[in-house]
């Protein structure tokens, strides 16, 4: 196994691929532990075939052997984590005994939905596009110092019965129409709770003692740094530090535990939701995208926005998360387009801008500046070797990663795992030398 404890994270505004790459590095580590995010997240995994959408667990429970670990900066609901935990066992995949859930884990209250809907209807025309499924208004009651943890589930009934009572009440006078019973709530968490509890441990001192031992752990970032809190396009964020900032606080651990970070980043761009998107295509060449790249969220079935890859945005995910790597996926998508354009920088009304901006009305009117390459009509479909890669599609890589200073280590040509390149006397080669995949 590597001796390396690497971080795995979007560097776009998510969707690039996350899973496949989880998926294929798995077996050099020992644990993978997730930081933040929620039952919002999908990861598509293809396994001979097999399609798996992971949502809550780590894609690694695929993998026998490896520990999955969900850390205390994740939000969960209860019934999303148990659906995926009874999918996972139909598939004859037993996460008993390879599932850590941190018991300091906040979790998702069913009227927490509600409160989504209803903070969404309420932002109209600025609604942000969420999922709906609770997890910004759990994170709110975090925040809030209000919210229920995985750990109050297993300890004093008294003490949660007035959690739960109280939270309730202030439920009932922020949505008005209805008037929630609190007892029906608290016998489901406290079942929920009983369901959880042979999973739940001190996720801190357990990934600490593996590491001790030598053992490596993959940290797995969901959404991407475009949508985190802090660092994101706000307000068109996810309510969670995807960056990563999140793997210490989300997990407890120190920096010096993360040897090495790995942003995974799409050969175009695409977002979900609303929010700016400099390099958003519309007409024919999006549909081409959306067609051959199967952009339609995992979660949630949206179309996926579509543009060319932006230089800018991953160069700042790179400089925010001190990426080593980049795992550049769907690089077959833009097989046989007769050109492929790279965005280097935003025209904007007061002027040229080449950094990422914190005010996005910034973005608003901004045109892209691009740099333009022939495109390639060979397939890079299936390639294992850089070598093997049409020339055009080698520059366009090399251009990539000089525009934004960062190694494609890794590049993905096709959704199985089988179907990537690993460069050889990458950093990523190194990370994971001398081990059998
Ligand atoms: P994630 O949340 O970042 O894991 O991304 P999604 O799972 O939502 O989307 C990735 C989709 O692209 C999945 O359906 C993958 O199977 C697929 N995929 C991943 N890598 C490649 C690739 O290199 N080429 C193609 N064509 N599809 C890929």
């Amino acid at each position: 196994m590597t001796k390396t404890n690497i971080a795995v994270l979007g560097a776009q505004w998510g969707d690039e691929g996350k899973g496949k790459i989880v998926d294929m590095l798995t077996p050099h580590f020992a644990a993978v532990a997730r930081y933040q995010g929620g039952h919002n997240a999908g990861h598509t995994v293809y396994v001979d075939g097999k399609k798996f959408v992971l949502h809550l667990i780590p894609s690694g429970i695929l993998h026998a052997g490896v520990t999955c670990v969900i850390g205390n900066g994740v939000v969960i609901d209860p019934q999303a984590l148990f659906k995926e935990v009874d999918e996972l066992r139909q598939l004859g995949i037993d996460v008993d005994g390879r599932l850590m859930v941190s018991e300091k884990a906040h979790i998702i209250l069913p009227y927490h939905r509600e409160l989504d809907v209803l903070s969404e209807a309420r932002r109209g025309e600025r609604k942000i596009g969420t999922t709906s499924r609770g997890i910004g208004p759990a994170y709110e009651d975090k925040i809030g110092r209000r919210g229920i943890r995985v750990c109050d589930l297993l300890g004093d009934r008294n003490a949660l019965a007035e959690e739960v009572r109280e939270n309730v009440s202030a439920r009932n006078r922020i949505i008005r129409e209805s008037t929630l019973d609190w007892k029906p709530l608290f016998d489901q968490v406290v079942a929920d709770g009983e369901r959880m509890r042979p999973w739940v441990g001190d996720v801190s001192l357990f990934l600490h003692r593996l590491i001790k031992e030598g053992k490596p752990v993959m940290f797995e970032g969901a959404q991407a740094t475009l949508l985190d809190i802090d660092h994101g396009t706000y307000p068109f964020v996810t309510s969670s530090n995807a960056s990563v900032g999140g793997v210490c606080t989300g997990l407890g651990l120190p920096p010096r535990a993360i040897g090495g970070v790995l942003g995974v980043a799409k050969a175009y761009t695409t977002r979900v939701g609303e929010g700016p998107l400099p390099t958003e295509l519309s007409g024919e060449l999006a549909d081409r995208l959306r067609e051959s790249g199967q952009e339609y969220g995992a979660s949630t079935g949206r179309p996926r926005r579509c543009g060319w890859f932006d230089a800018v945005v991953v160069r700042y995910s790179a400089r925010i998360n001190g990426l080593d790597a980049v795992a550049l996926t769907k690089l077959d998508v833009l097989d046989g387009l007769p050109e492929v354009l790279i965005c280097t920088g935003y025209r904007t009304s007061s002027g040229t801008i080449t950094e990422f901006p914190a005010d996005l009305r910034l973005l608003a009117g901004a045109e892209a500046i691009y740099e333009r390459m022939p495109g390639w009509t060979s397939p890079t479909k299936g390639a294992t070797r850089f070598e093997d890669l049409p020339g055009e599609a080698q520059r366009y890589v090399r251009k990539l990663e000089e525009l934004t200073g960062v190694a494609c280590a890794i590049i993905s040509t096709g959704s199985d795992r089988r179907e990537t390149i690993v460069k050889g006397g990458s950093l990523v080669e190194s990370w994971l030398e001398g081990v059998p995949g």
